[in-house]
């Protein structure tokens, strides 16, 4: 369930193009690893490149949206949103609500190799990407005074709870929770946990059940095995999905879904720029692949995906190849390598 239309993405003689937004931090050399990749597997993807950072002018950001617009699909890394600049915004949370992609969907599944306090977490969260507090809409009435206004709408909320049904529906789950704060929000989250209890209703042979955001915080970390898929409003999503992913093994691993009804961005799960990391050949690239692999299996290049996800999955599990962040020595080109000599073992076996 991505789209009520066909997505119109651009694609010439059994090739696709697609955008690629680096982004700040880590984004640039994360690119650079998943067009090496993709040249070993022989995808049949062109990227066209655009690098938007928080100082490129509205005309450059307003060509980055319209390339995509164009594609149909982007992958994309996090551009760096400093505190206080009131100018311009978030332009990762712009490019959200200027594309309408308003479900972001996270698989945070554990990984079979990485040490972590559970081994058997395998939750779906859908975020609401549009509304909420990322409305951008904040203001100084009175010196020391601000207003910041949290948007939740009807409409908003429909179509992410009825998204959630919809995944759970076709990927065999069993139960969506709503997570909200709706006994202090009692308007807003009012709305959307209303909403979500009318939605369910529709879908009886699917449990449904809410939970306080706070006590999510607490059970996600003291048994996130009752949770299997999850839909949440923009700022609570955020949380728990940080939460989660530090669950499974950190910012390095997981991959987001970014899907509207007509356009589709992939990127990291936690959305993280990496400043600290960048440039010294030590981040984990598995997020910035998963994302790449996400996006070929949404461009229904199945073999491809499969191909490096399965180079990744003996690169983590089998090689046990780790980067600082999973509690390895390993650099981010070891891992690179490694997937690469896997992908080449394995097209030679099938004589590709
Ligand atoms: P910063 O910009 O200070 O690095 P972020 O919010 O971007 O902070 O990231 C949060 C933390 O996660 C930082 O410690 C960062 O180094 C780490 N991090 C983010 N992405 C990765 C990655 N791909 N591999 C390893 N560590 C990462």
């Amino acid at each position: 369930f991505t789209a009520s239309k066909p997505f119109p993405v651009a694609q010439y003689g059994g090739r696709f193009t697609v955008t690629m937004m680096p982004g700040d931090g880590i984004g640039p050399e994360m690119m650079g690893y998943v067009k090496n990749i993709f040249r070993y597997a022989g995808v049949p993807v062109d990227f066209e490149e655009v690098q938007i950072t928080q100082d490129s002018t509205e005309e450059e950001f307003e060509n980055a949206l319209i390339c995509i617009k164009r594609n149909g699909v982007a992958l994309k890394g996090s551009i760096e949103s400093k505190y206080g600049d009131v100018s311009s915004g978030s332009r990762n949370a712009t490019l959200r609500t200027e594309l309408d992609l308003f479900a972001n969907v996270l698989h945070c599944k554990s990984y079979p190799s990485v040490r972590s306090r559970y081994s058997d977490v395998d939750i779906i969260l859908i975020r609401e990407n549009t509304e909420g507090e990322y409305s951008m809409m904040e203001h100084e009435n009175v010196k020391g005074v601000v207003e910041s206004l949290k948007i939740i709408t009807r409409k908003g909320s429909e179509r992410l709870a009825r998204y959630g049904f919809e995944y759970a529906t076709r990927n065999g789950r069993k139960k969506v929770t709503a997570i909200h704060k709706a006994n202090i929000m009692k308007l807003s989250d009012g709305l959307f946990l209303e909403t979500c209890r009318n939605v369910a209703k529709e879908y009886p042979e699917i449990e449904f059940n809410d939970m306080i955001v706070d006590n999510t915080c607490m059970q996600v970390v003291a048994r996130p095995q009752q949770f299997d898929v999850m839909v949440l409003p923009n700022l609570y999503g955020n949380v728990v999905s940080n939460v989660i992913c530090g669950l499974v093994g950190g910012p390095g691993l997981l991959s987001g879904r970014n899907y509207g009804h007509h356009f589709a961005v992939f990127e990291p799960g936690t959305r993280n720029t990496g400043l600290s990391v960048a440039g010294r050949n030590i981040a984990n690239p598995i997020a910035m692949l998963n994302a790449a692999c996400d996006m070929l299996e949404h461009l229904k290049l199945h073999y491809h995906a499969e191909l490096i996800r399965d180079a990744i999955d003996q690169t983590l599990n089998v090689d046990m190849i780790h980067t600082t962040d999973l509690g390895g020595q390993a650099t981010s080109l070891d891992v690179v390598q490694n997937i690469i000599q896997v992908i080449q073992a394995s097209t030679k076996e099938n004589k590709w």
